[in-house]
């Protein structure tokens, strides 16, 4: 029987681990590279999966860190980026670091050599033809302006970003609520609230203007030549908005109208720095309207200074940068699959994800989504409580919606963390013979890292078990 190809369009870290999982899956890939015919401003070869800036993976620890339990779950599924980057792995502690060109040398002559494998070196400049009936595309944050027409005149022009305006985001169990209250401002209870959706934290004018003059201060990151200025009216990052005076801020988004301290009642706030709920799960809190060009250790250090979140753990730090990715919450279906189109599938940072490692592991679901398809299967959903299921919530799902602030919907590109976990079952064991609730501080957190990783991992293994399995990469 004769089984017709998948196509993959673009061959990052995310098409290139699309391409080897269907092709392990014994189902035929042709992959199309526009590089060398047309290059981005950011790639610099002709290399497959080719890293444009840093060389590293980030963090290898499956215990305490997401990034190291998504690395241990792509292994186990004969991930070929994973077994390339640790065939290339270069010294730097704690973090899989690779040299670059051995990597994409590695990644290039596997797909190359794989016999299902076809490589064509292509820009592809429009939606895929119909005849191209299962395609994934994963051109990633730099697609070529052409396609990303065609995918803008698919899903709406207001569903394609071109660039990301990204507000921190904080782990909720880190923020003192007996400084920081729930209250919505005047209490509105709107379509969907409750009348205290936001958890507000309150300064006093001496703190707003020691903030204000930190934020002036702070260093920042330059935009590279090619990405220009990108400020939209309405998403100004929150050192510009200073830079306009030191009350614009007071007026935008540190407004304190409608809000009254649960803690001090009496004493009104001179400013009020909100954050609304990112997931569903409620573990995730955004700061509302605070978008920065700060570069991230003066973020922790600033933003820290802000009343009740002195002790604040940060999922996501803030930043603008050039990046093509569509509203994947509201296009894509729970396997990556656009809902207007079926069949046609995206993968890698155009989703919504952020980094190598997290783009190259939704190429790996949505390759083996549509090998198994393409075999006549129903695609099995990783579970959500690990790495791949956490990173796939939030693309597909885990993500709230909130459109009322100006200028820009709300979904914004995530790196793997765990407040995209759901939380431990009331009474996980947290070390043998101990119990939630017996740890404190450091400890405790550590030890809850410990079991949402060893939960991802068995659960990751008996998804894989269940799953029809790739072949080792090697
Ligand atoms: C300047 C910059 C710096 C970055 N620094 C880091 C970093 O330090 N660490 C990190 O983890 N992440 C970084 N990222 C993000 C990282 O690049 C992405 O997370 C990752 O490469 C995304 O993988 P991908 O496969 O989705 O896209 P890519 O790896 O970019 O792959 C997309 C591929 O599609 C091809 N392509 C595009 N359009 C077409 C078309 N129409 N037809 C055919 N082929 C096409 C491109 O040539 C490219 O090979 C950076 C991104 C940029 C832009």
């Amino acid at each position: 029987m004769t089984i017709e190809p998948v196509h993959v369009v673009g061959g990052g870290l995310a098409g290139s681990e699309a391409s080897w999982q269907i092709a392990q899956a014994g189902v035929p890939v042709i992959l199309h590279e526009m590089r060398p015919v047309r290059g981005t401003d950011a790639h610099k070869t002709e290399g497959l999966a080719e890293l444009v800036c840093s060389n590293s993976f980030r963090s290898d620890d499956a215990e305490t860190n997401a990034v190291g339990v998504l690395h241990a779950e792509m292994r186990l599924a004969n991930s070929l980026i994973m077994a390339s980057g640790d065939a290339n792995q270069v010294p730097a502690g704690g973090a899989l670091a690779v040299d670059r060109d051995g990597f994409s040398d590695a990644v290039t002559a596997k797909l190359e050599a794989h016999p299902l494998i076809t490589i064509v070196r292509e820009e592809v400049s429009g939606l895929p033809p119909v005849e191209w009936d299962k395609t994934i595309i994963a051109t990633g944050p730099l697609t070529a302006p052409s396609l990303a027409e065609a995918i803008a005149a698919e899903t709406g022009a207001d569903a394609l970003a071109f660039f990301d305006a990204i507000a921190p985001i904080v782990h909720f169990d880190t923020i003192d609520m007996d400084v920081a209250w729930f209250q919505s401002r005047y209490d509105k209870v709107g379509p969907g609230g409750t009348g205290k959706d936001y958890v507000n934290c309150p300064m006093d004018k001496a703190q707003y203007d020691a903030f204000i003059a930190a934020l002036l201060e702070g260093g920042k990151t330059e935009f590279k030549e090619w990405e220009g200025t990108p400020y939209f009216d309405g998403c100004l990052p929150i050192e510009v908005m200073a830079e306009r005076g030191p009350e614009t801020l007071r007026h935008g988004p540190m407004k304190p109208m409608g809000l009254t301290n649960a803690h001090n009642p009496s004493v009104k706030a001179y400013a009020v720095v909100q954050l609304r709920q990112d997931n569903a799960l409620g573990t995730l809190y955004n700061m509302v309207g605070f978008q920065t060009k700060l570069k991230h250790g003066e973020q922790v250090r600033i933003f820290r200074t802000i009343p009740g979140l002195e002790n604040a753990e940060f999922a996501r730090l803030g930043g603008l940068h050039r990046n093509t990715y569509i509203n994947s919450p509201t296009l894509l279906d729970g396997t990556l699959q656009l809902k207007s189109r079926p069949g046609l599938r995206f993968a890698g940072q155009i989703t919504g994800c952020e980094g190598y490692v997290e783009s190259a592991a939704i190429g790996l679901l949505a390759g083996r989504f549509a090998a198994a398809e393409r075999l006549g299967r129903q695609p099995a959903l990783p579970p959500v409580t690990t790495a791949f299921g956490a990173l796939l919530g939030h693309i597909t799902g885990g993500h709230i919606s909130s459109d009322d602030e100006p200028g820009k919907r709300s979904f914004q590109p995530m790196n793997v963390n765990f407040g995209l976990f759901p939380p431990l079952e009331p009474g996980t064991k947290l070390r043998p013979d101990d119990f939630e609730g017996r740890f404190r501080g450091k400890d405790k957190s550590i030890a809850k890292k410990k079991a949402m990783s060893a939960r991802a991992l068995a659960d990751c293994r008996a998804w894989l078990g269940a799953s029809p399995r790739a072949e080792a990469a090697e």
